[in-house]
């Protein structure tokens, strides 16, 4: 990976000098956010976009770099952002104690600016490549969307930002129509061509940042819809099934259509009352676990309904 000005690199030291040397250093290639104390470090550190690395001097009045550390790996917004400590301290006890508070490297003053520079390279590298195979390992190889993994771990998150916040969620359930017919008479490839074109079209179809389409397995994908009623989802997946209709993938024994088609069903979870109240009933984590399998339940009853009626539609 090239550095690029995309990566941004928050740089914190109480002395002005040091700020400077490191400025002249990286501004080439990153963009950098200086912070001259602590409490700065913290809250640019949280300000998004996040910054990719901190470089963090560990000494510095009120606030030292071990105390900006432990805040910052006890908080879910930044401790994976890796942390490199700058400083005059160069005795063996001092590293190791700044790398068991968790930082990824120790970059003792003075140092050579290019081995310095080289090594922030290295690391931002590793940062990219770390990115990466987090977002392979939650993406579906075939269709390019998220996997089921991504699926499970989202829903329970929303579902309990949810109960939360006392709003409703919905999820859809997706099943393309007469698809191993399809199969045995196009033959797997395009089958396959045909699912990643589906895939793209139930993505399209969905406006907003929260919401997530999924493949769930085999021809069936799957929707996460936050802060959605149920004659919103139904809305939904019905401007999502016309998508896939729409895609006109040419579909010759099915005896819906001449076209490719989908049937799904939808099903919501309301939660009401006061704001926090429902989130100790579903942080117990098995309640919790319960009501993702009934809602998903559900959604694959309704599905089924919507198959019965005909398919090409959504129930209810
Ligand atoms: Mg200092």
């Amino acid at each position: 990976m090239i550095p690029n000005k995309t990566t941004r690199i928050l740089i914190v030291d109480d002395e002005k000098m040091n700020l400077k040397v490191l400025t002249e250093l990286l501004r080439e290639d990153y963009t950098l956010v200086l912070a001259k104390n602590g409490e700065q470090a913290l809250k640019f550190a949280r300000q998004k976009p996040l910054p990719d690395l901190i470089l963090l001097d560990v000494v510095m009045p009120e606030m030292g770099g071990h105390d900006v550390i432990r805040q910052l790996k006890e908080d879910p917004l930044t401790k994976e952002i890796p942390v490199i400590f700058v400083t005059a301290l160069s005795s063996t006890g001092d590293e190791e104690q700044g790398l068991k508070l968790g930082a990824v490297d120790y970059i003792t003053k003075p140092f050579s600016p290019p081995i310095v520079k080289m090594r922030i390279h290295n690391h931002i590298r590793f940062v990219h490549h770390h990115r990466l195979l987090d977002r392979l390992a939650y993406l579906d190889p075939l269709t390019e969307i998220a996997n089921r993994r991504r699926f499970d771990q989202v829903l329970v998150k929303e579902l309990s930002r949810a109960a939360r916040n006392c709003t409703s969620l919905s999820v859809g359930m997706v099943d393309v129509d007469f698809f191993k017919q399809y199969n045995d008479q196009y033959g797997h490839a395009m089958g396959d061509r045909a699912l990643y074109q589906i895939a793209s079209s139930l993505k399209a179809s969905l406006e907003r940042p929260g919401d997530l389409v999924a493949r769930y397995g085999g021809e069936e994908f799957a929707l996460i819809l936050p802060e959605t009623d149920a004659p919103a989802a139904g809305r939904v997946a019905e401007k999502a099934r016309r998508a896939v209709e729409n895609e006109k993938i040419p579909h010759t024994i099915s005896s819906v259509s001449s076209h490719i088609t989908v049937s799904a069903g939808t099903a919501t979870v309301r939660f009401t009352g006061r704001a926090g109240e429902q989130l100790r009933e579903t942080r117990d984590g098995q309640t919790c676990e319960h009501t993702v399998e009934s809602l998903m339940l559900q959604a694959d009853q309704h599905l089924y309904k919507a198959k019965q009626n005909g398919r090409n539609q959504v129930w209810p």
